[in-house]
């Protein structure tokens, strides 16, 4: 489906941005634009109600100044300035839980149109998603470079304080009990399994093929470039493995 550019809302009751908008209008258009444009769009927003069921029974308007309800209406009016706005902080707060999508009786997934917003963020190199993403940049590059997320060298007792009584478990003897573990690809602390170099090659591919990599540049470029020598050793691994079968 074709959307045309100009909104129900400025057909109807005029330009919703402000004098002074946070960026230019030309740039929340093209993030709009990205939103609206995703195959994804059309199946997940067919309307809005403004009846609420999705915020009453969303779990994070219960602790967050997140409304679910707010955001459908925001896409669904076409409000450029609050979408650009909603996404500095608002759009984070969702746990992807879906509930919305269960309830809502316009068969809308609040959920899923906060993930296509999330996307847009992390393309347009926003200042929201670069501060959310960061934490979580050693399983990021655990994940782009072995397809695994987390590893046992990475669970440490700093690392995870909330876990009580249960820190003792995080203090056993990794090493030793990983090596007792049957399955040889379980033999390891430095990864969840071994993961054979072809499929990491393959994996790679797929990173570069769907976007990841350039996604992950806009966000954070030390990464990326730390990820990029990573991948370049491993293709060279595997160039001198098969030329050594060879
Ligand atoms: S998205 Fe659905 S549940 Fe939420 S306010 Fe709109 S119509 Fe109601
Ligand atoms: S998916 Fe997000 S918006 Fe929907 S109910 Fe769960 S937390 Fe709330």
């Amino acid at each position: 489906m074709e959307h045309a550019h100009s909104s129900r809302i400025q057909e109807f009751i005029g330009d919703p941005v402000s004098e002074n908008p946070a960026v230019g209008r030309e740039k929340m258009e093209e993030i709009f634009q990205d939103i609206q444009a995703d195959i994804r769009f059309d199946h997940e927003l067919n309307g809005c109600l403004n009846c609420g069921i999705c915020t009453a029974t969303c779990p994070a308007a219960h602790y967050y100044d997140f409304s679910p309800r707010e955001i459908v209406q925001l896409l669904w009016t076409e409000n450029l300035e609050g979408i650009y706005d909603a996404m500095q902080e608002k759009i984070w707060a969702c746990a992807q839980c879906y509930t919305c999508a269960a309830r809502c009786p316009f068969e809308n997934s609040p959920g899923g149109l906060i993930m296509l917003m999330r996307e847009a963020a992390i393309k347009h190199g926003m200042e929201s998603a670069k501060n959310v993403l960061r934490p979580f940049s050693r399983v990021m590059l655990k994940l782009i470079s072995t397809g695994n997320q987390l590893s046992p060298d990475m669970i440490t007792a700093d690392g995870f304080p909330d876990w009580g009584p249960n820190i003792s478990k995080i203090k056993a003897p990794l090493e030793v009990l990983r090596k007792a573990i049957p399955m040889p690809t379980l033999n390891t602390t430095a990864t969840a399994w071994e993961v054979n170099l072809t499929t990491s090659i393959e994996l790679y591919t797929i990173w570069e093929e769907t976007g990841v990599l350039d996604q992950l540049e806009t966000i954070d470029e030390n990464l990326y470039d730390v990820i990029l020598d990573i991948m370049d050793e491993k293709r060279e691994d595997l160039a001198d493995w098969e030329d050594e079968q060879s």
